[in-house]
């Protein structure tokens, strides 16, 4: 069973639900620092035990990370538990805004061109451009 959540886990969790964009774990740091929270290995730790979650989820290509758009404030409560998921993500170059999906497609082709005997432990599916307000803005 999970771990309850800590300060130092709620306050990596929520400069995570302040940001628009992805946050790299200095960012997060450097927004959340405190007396308790000043060191990056409190931050990856923190982090981990959210993922685990379901609650942040890791942009592989930008190691960086985002809170899971499926949760809203009241998900955050110590009662309320999450199947940690692995969705994808669409990544707007310009703005850093971040859109999760899921697609169960995705899962099965990663199996697939993986192969049998193989054991997958991660697929991270992340859709790079421009999103249409920036289009529309350029
Ligand atoms: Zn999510
Ligand atoms: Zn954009």
């Amino acid at each position: 069973m999970a771990a309850e959540l800590n300060k130092n886990d709620r306050k990596v969790l929520s400069a995570l639900g302040r940001s628009e964009k992805p946050l790299s774990a200095y960012d997060i740091l450097g927004r959340a620092r405190s007396e308790a929270l000043k060191a990056p290995v409190q931050v990856y730790r923190a982090l981990e035990k959210l993922e685990n979650r379901g609650l942040v989820h890791r942009i592989e290509a930008l190691n960086a990370f985002v809170a899971c758009s499926e949760h809203d404030e009241h998900c955050h409560s110590q009662e309320h538990r999450h199947p940690a998921h692995r969705p994808g993500f669409v990544i707007c170059r310009d703005c850093g805004s971040v859109r999760e999906f899921e697609d169960p497609r995705v899962a099965k082709m990663a199996a697939e061109a993986a192969g049998e005997g193989f054991a997958v432990d991660l697929v991270a599916l992340e859709v790079y451009g421009r999103c249409a307000a920036c289009r529309v803005a350029a």
